[in-house]
């Protein structure tokens, strides 16, 4: 292999992809990508069962923003945007399952007055959350004045102003189950950015959260899991495109090789499980511990940025055939209470309800095939847990009753016709309370290293639009 190179990226996730897109766009002519894995893409990979390619990780994008449509575009695969089944989502409670209120964000209701609110909250959770709409707002002026930001948590925000039973019932499912996040130590400012401001402007949290979705082009009514997109044939088709993308402008994509240690000058000298490379550029696009590992050799001062370890997750496919899943009784999925203790699993997707491609594909193997994607591990469990360290078989036994108990079909192992695990460990950063402040101190301190850029979901947030605008905007 080539050993110098005008740049290199640091892992072939979709922010190292974008980031080397990026670069040949802005004119670096010899631009390599190293991943240390056997394959790129990271968290936007396929798997195989039953006959088709399903998306390991990300299945989905947001669709508030026009980032990733351009993408799509550049790359020539608009044609493949779908829409998912706007079935809407359904949320598992104690008190049992219902349609997931027409919330905005992070399941922070934005119509109190909506069917589905009033049917999860108790008579007293719902007048404690109407609360919100009366209660004065000073307190949140002064905080988002403050120096270094409001440093608030989701939970902070939501229980002072609508109380705890909307954080219980309505917020931790989605913060749990979406972002693998303690909505106690989730930095707000990262996961809901501008939402305070709104609060502050509106005067109340249920009239900003119903404000943002407006500005975001979504109506309060718009069914729950919604606005986002797909592409047919997975999300993982996305890392195929920008693989043939980087192809086409001549950028060395080496998989199997992990870069070990980083030496600034000029140029830079990598270390990898190859060989010696240099660069005079170098993009780190790795998890934050990574990231960190590399940094911190060159300067120790990079240690206090390293990132909280984000909790390990097993995701457990199911294909399934049982005639009674073609109603769809749960909508296009479901997120679990983590107060229902009798499911380990803390989300369910159906996915060959919500996706035409996927419920075409398998039926043309069988009339009542069908997918299910169920998710354990919440950073909230307890020791014993389902979760990432659980065996393969124990993890697809649960699945089978927990997909059974949240669609209220008896499915049996026979009705399994094929069934697969894939755990991520860390692959979602956990971003605590004070996050944005830290990322921007890391950022200045990077700034002073000469030609070292650092992107990814650690950084950017997660999700593919914030990780992919992040990229375009540290290297355009
Ligand atoms: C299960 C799951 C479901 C998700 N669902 C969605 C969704 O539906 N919609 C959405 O928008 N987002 C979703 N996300 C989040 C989104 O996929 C991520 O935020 C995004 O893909 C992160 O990209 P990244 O490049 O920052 O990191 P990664 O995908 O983690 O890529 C980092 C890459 O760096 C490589 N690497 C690490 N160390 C080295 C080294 N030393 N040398 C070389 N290479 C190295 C890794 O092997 C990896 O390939 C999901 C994430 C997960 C885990």
């Amino acid at each position: 292999m080539s050993k110098h190179f005008d740049a290199i990226v640091i892992g072939g996730g979709i922010s190292g992809l974008t980031a080397a897109w990026q670069l040949r766009k802005n004119g670096t002519a010899r631009v390599a990508v190293l991943e240390a894995t056997n394959h790129c893409g990271g968290c936007v990979s396929g798997q195989s069962i039953a006959g088709l390619t399903a998306d390991a990780g990300a299945e989905s994008y947001a669709t508030r923003s026009a980032v990733i449509p351009e993408l799509l575009t550049e790359l020539g695969i608009a044609d493949k945007r779908i829409e998912p089944n706007p079935a809407g989502a359904w949320l598992v409670l104690p008190e049992g399952a219902q349609p997931m209120p027409r919330t905005g964000i992070l399941g922070i209701p934005g119509d109190l007055e909506a069917e589905e609110t009033i049917q999860a909250l108790s008579a007293e959770g719902l007048q404690r959350a109407r609360e919100d709409l009366e209660k004065p707002i000073d307190h949140w002026r002064e905080r988002l004045a403050q120096p270094g930001g409001p440093q608030a948590s989701v939970a902070e925000l939501v229980v002072d102003r609508m109380g705890q039973e909307v954080l219980d019932l309505l917020v931790t499912p989605v913060v749990s189950g979406v972002h693998a996040a303690d909505p106690q130590t989730l930095d707000l400012e990262t996961v809901a950015p501008g939402l305070l401001e709104r609060v502050v402007a509106e005067g109340s949290l249920c009239a900003a959260v119903y404000a943002q979705r407006l500005a975001a082009g979504q109506t309060v009514s718009g069914k729950p899991g919604s606005a986002v997109g797909g592409l047919a044939g997975g999300m993982n088709t996305l890392t195929t495109a920008l693989l043939a993308k980087l192809a086409e402008q001549d950028v060395v994509v080496h998989t199997d090789v992990a870069v070990t240690a980083l030496e600034l000058g000029q140029p830079h000298r990598l270390s990898t499980t190859g060989g010696q490379l240099t660069a005079e550029r170098v993009v780190v696009a790795t998890d934050g511990p990574t990231a960190v590992d590399l940094l911190a050799a060159t300067d120790a001062e990079f240690e206090k940025y390293r990132p909280e370890p984000g909790t390990g997750v097993a995701l457990v496919s199911l294909v399934v055939d049982h005639p009674e899943l073609a109603a769809a009784p749960r909508g296009t999925g479901v997120l679990v209470s983590p107060l229902v203790k009798d499911i380990d699993a803390k989300a369910l997707t159906h996915a060959s309800a919500k996706w035409a491609w996927i419920r075409d594909a398998l039926a043309a193997q069988n009339p009542d095939r069908h997918l299910l994607r169920l998710s354990y591990g919440r950073i909230s469990d307890e020791p014993g847990r389902l979760g990432y360290g659980s065996e393969d078989e124990k993890l697809i036994a649960a699945a089978l009753n927990d997909a059974a108990a949240i669609t209220g079909i008896e499915l049996q192992p026979a009705d399994i016709v094929d069934s697969g695990v894939v755990r991520w460990l860390g692959a979602l950063p956990f971003a605590t309370i004070g996050h944005r402040e830290r990322v921007s101190a890391f950022r200045k301190k990077l700034a002073e290293l000469p030609r070292v850029d650092a992107v990814g979901a650690w950084l950017a947030g997660t999700g593919l639009v914030a990780v992919v605008a992040d990229v375009q905007k540290t290297l355009s």
